[in-house]
């Protein structure tokens, strides 16, 4: 085994599959990044994996001084990153009134957003991730799991509530309670995870745009299909579950199993086809042979201007500033 592949929230849903998927290949040592170790080793001993194809370590990206000492560990172990897979994520369709972590800041936009953030740049930062390889395939890649909602322009992101950030006057203002949104409104769930994923994408095409080149890394983002009974929709109520997966299969025709959710991450993360910065990848159809082609992010998410300013504003309330 000669490459190594860190996957956030590798515990679960898309992230075990593409997990088991790389261990499998036989080229991958595999770090799973997970909040409960346990839950992760189970999954391990579920889909057999070779002992010496992984290794569990703690990470709770709500927490930033967890990240940090996620990444130190890396670098003081000398392990050195060929991919990074940035596949946890959290919400609460249900729930009224924001969550804070322990660092203060809203659930959804911390966890899935603020510690991706802060976790790929320390790891640009102090070469955990491997820099300057030759152009081509044997190219560093860091990986975001998208989705088609955060962009109001398709049939899914049509669906409100829509994402949109607005002039960030909640991230501006600290993003600390009482503020549960990036634009300060009223709190709303499933737009405070819309609006995390224009940040990701947002993050894939700046750090595209400012360490692509530079160090070799090829930034990317994938919109696996929708896999509307995963853990994610765990909060989703009975009828939502059965209903959603028909409205998926037959309307957006998006509707995948977890399972080929995590080959198409697996196949991001390693391929050399999709050694392609700065692109979003999506599939026409739900079968493993289907076509991908690249897509633009949202119109929001190609917003220079708004980029660099999302920018600064995340590197101070993470501290990477
Ligand atoms: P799951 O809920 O099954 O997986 C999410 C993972 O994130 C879990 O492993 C979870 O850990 C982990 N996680 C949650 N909070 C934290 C935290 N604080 N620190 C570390 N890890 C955390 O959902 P999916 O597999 O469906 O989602 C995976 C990715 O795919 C997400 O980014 C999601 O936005 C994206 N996506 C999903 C779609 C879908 O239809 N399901 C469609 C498009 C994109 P634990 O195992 O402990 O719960």
């Amino acid at each position: 085994r000669t490459k190594t592949v860190v996957i956030t929230g590798a515990s679960s849903g898309i992230g075990k599959h593409a997990a088991k998927d790389l261990s499998r290949s036989g080229e991958w040592n595999v770090i799973m990044a997970v909040r409960n170790p346990e839950k992760a080793k189970k999954v391990a001993e579920e889909y057999d994996l070779d002992e010496e194809s992984y290794k569990i370590m703690k990470l709770d990206l709500g927490s930033l001084e967890s990240v940090r000492s996620f990444v130190n560990t890396l670098r003081n172990d000398r392990i050195t990153v060929d991919t990074l897979v940035c596949n946890a994520a959290t919400w609460h369709p249900k729930d009224t009134e924001p969550r804070y972590t322990v660092d203060g800041y809203e659930e959804a936009v911390a966890v899935n957003y603020f510690g991706h953030f802060l976790m790929v740049n320390l790891m640009i930062k102090n070469s955990t991730i491997r820099p300057n390889l030759q152009r081509g395939q044997n190219q560093s890649r860091v990986v975001f799991i998208g989705t088609e909602t955060h962009n109001p322009d398709t049939l899914p992101g049509k669906i409100p509530p829509q994402a949109d950030l607005g002039d960030m006057q909640g991230l501006e203002a600290g993003f600390k309670e009482p503020i549960g949104m990036i634009n300060a409104g009223k709190f709303e769930p499933t737009k405070a995870y819309k609006d995390s994923k224009v940040c990701i994408s947002i993050l894939m095409k700046e750090l595209d745009r400012r360490y692509g080149r530079q160090n070799n890394i090829t930034f990317t983002t994938l919109f696996p299909g929708c896999v509307a009974d995963s853990g994610l929709f765990r909060e989703k109520r009975g009828w939502f579950r059965s209903i959603f997966p028909v409205f998926q299969t037959y309307i957006t025709k998006q509707y995948v199993s977890e399972e080929l959710a995590g080959l198409r991450a697996a196949q991001v993360a390693s391929e050399s086809r999709f050694a392609r910065g700065g692109a979003y990848w999506r599939w026409q159809g739900t079968k493993s042979d289907s076509p991908v082609f690249e897509k633009d992010v949202s119109y929001e998410a190609l917003d220079t201007e708004k980029a660099n300013r999302l920018w600064e504003l995340t590197a101070k309330l993470t501290g990477f500033a």
